[in-house]
């Protein structure tokens, strides 16, 4: 073992032994984590994301691992390094997953074993690798994210000084048991930054935007977009005499600045509560849905320009240059067809805005995100057109809705878009398929219309298809055999048994 660093005590980890033992993870043991973290001194964080990231009725994690979002706001940042601390299998994961992804940063870790947990050496680990890392010549910032077991054992981030050698320190805790997706947790990077960046401003003149300052007002963009989007957002605003600021999360720490800088933040994304906490305290204002098909751009031109103080002739001078051009691309490429549509990228509500007036019949729109007041414009005009909306939507409430409304497109994450091929209903999946076209005004509308059609068209190959194989490949039967299998519903009853025994044994070792 290393002796620590000079300069400081060993952190103590208050309460290593409530992690020991089995299974603790996001597939189990998230009370046990809860409690961990609380006994480590961590309450007020978990009730800081109690509020921002309010639960749903799953208690743990139904996509991805949520440190997943904070991760990727960090690899897509320049001059920043990203170091996990969690458990090898999460960071494997985690990595896997960065990379498929299309990450082309080293992920960095710090491994940790019983020892170094319990004694508190991770965390002089941790320090020690942000000393070497920190070179000011490579890096304006360096994230490290704490997962799960790290979190629950109180390993101190906080205690990382706020800088070394210029470069940005900046440690957060994303366990899976207190941010529910990993859209939530890319909030909670983004938060992080803008308010570091926010006391920067404060306590002195900073960094100017790579292209210069903005000679316009500009508007900051809260959440991540397509790539078109925030330039057609950017040609909806020059009529109102404004400018689209930059993205958040941002790509490059200095844009921090400038997206601060902004008269107002558009919450494209409604989910940001930690970032818009950092802008509302900045003194902007938020502005709440997205300029989506027609109603959707009027309604955002609206109260953009009353919040820039436009006057209203000009204001009307856009709506009348943009939604024509909308309202013509809507009617070119109608959708046709029942769809249900559920994700977890916070966007859902604006393909549905979208679905609907493309003239889908929609039935069901449910999101892993919660609901925010950013959100209920688009709740209201969705349920207005009786549209179902279901926010924290489990993906055992997205399969209902598929089987209640047997639409002839589901449009969800892997698991719904499976289930729904298995009942020979043609399906897209949300992130790659519907995430990655734009949305915003004249060039999302009718951007989704080609592809979805598509889709329904393909009904026929599935019952085909459906006919073709008949039960074979369905259940315990599936693929091709000999003999096909035969249900051992002996061999299942012991399984069960064995498995109602296992947890009262782990029941009765946590009460004790
Ligand atoms: S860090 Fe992620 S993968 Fe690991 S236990 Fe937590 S939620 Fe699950």
């Amino acid at each position: 073992m290393n002796a620590p660093l000079p300069g400081h005590a060993v952190a103590e980890i208050s309460s290593p032994e409530m992690l020991q033992g089995e299974g603790v993870g996001c597939h189990s043991g998230a009370e046990r984590l809860r409690a961990a973290t609380a006994a480590s001194g961590k309450s007020e964080l978990l009730d800081q994301y109690a509020s921002d990231y309010p639960k749903g009725p799953h208690d743990q994690p139904q996509s991805m691992c949520p440190a997943f979002g904070s991760l990727r706001v960090g690899l897509r940042m320049r001059r920043t390094a990203t170091i996990l601390c969690g458990s090898a299998c999460c960071v494997y994961g985690l990595t896997f997953t960065s990379h498929f992804y299309g990450a082309k940063r080293t992920v960095g870790y710090v491994p940790f074993n019983s020892e170094s947990l319990v004694t508190g050496k991770l965390f002089e680990d941790i320090r020690e690798a942000v000393f070497k890392l920190a070179d000011p010549a490579n890096y304006d910032a360096i994230v490290i994210i704490n997962l799960c077991v790290p979190t629950a054992s109180g390993v101190p981030l906080q205690l990382l000084p706020p800088e070394i050698n210029g470069v940005r320190i900046i440690g957060i805790d994303v366990p899976g048991f207190g941010v529910p997706t990993h859209a939530e947790a890319k909030d909670v990077l983004a938060g992080a930054m803008l308010r570091y960046a926010r006391a920067e401003v404060k306590a002195g003149p900073v960094q100017t935007p790579r292209g210069g300052r903005s000679a316009k007002p500009a508007i900051a963009l809260l959440g991540e977009m397509f790539p078109v989007d925030p330039i057609g957002i950017g040609m909806m605003l020059e009529p109102l005499g404004l400018a689209a600021g930059p993205v958040v999360p941002t790509r490059e720490w200095r844009e921090l600045y400038a997206a601060l800088d902004c008269i107002a933040v558009a919450a494209i994304h409604p989910f940001y509560t930690a970032s818009l906490r950092e802008f509302e305290a900045a003194g902007r204002p938020v502005i709440a849905s997205a300029p989506v098909g027609r109603d959707g751009t009027e309604a955002w031109l609206q109260a953009v320009g009353e919040i820039a103080s436009v006057p209203q002739s000009q204001i009307d001078a856009a709506k009348n240059r943009i939604l024509p051009a909308i309202e013509a691309a809507l009617a070119k490429t109608p959708i046709k067809g029942r769809i249900t549509l559920s994700g977890y990228e916070g966007s859902e509500l604006l393909v549905a805005r979208l679905l609907v007036e493309s003239g889908a019949d929609l039935r069901y729109c449910g999101t892993a995100c919660p609901r925010t007041p950013w959100s209920a414009p688009d709740c209201e005009w969705l349920e207005a057109r009786g549209v179902r909306v279901q926010f924290r939507a489990s993906l055992e409430q997205d399969l209902a809705a598929m089987a209640e409304f047997r639409p002839d497109l589901a449009i969800g994450t892997t698991p719904v878009v499976q289930a729904a091929k298995q009942a020979a209903i043609p399906a897209l999946y949300f992130t790659n398929l519907i995430s990655a076209r734009p949305l915003m005004g004249p060039a999302g509308a009718g951007s989704l219309a080609t592809v979805i059609n598509v889709a329904i068209a393909n009904k026929g190959r599935f019952d085909d298809m459906k006919s073709f194989f008949g039960a074979v490949g369905d259940g315990y039967a599936a693929g091709v055999w000999q003999d096909v299998p035969k249900p051992r519903e002996e061999f299942r009853e012991h399984t069960r048994r064995q498995v109602i025994k296992m947890m009262k044994k782990r029941k009765a070792q946590e009460m004790i």
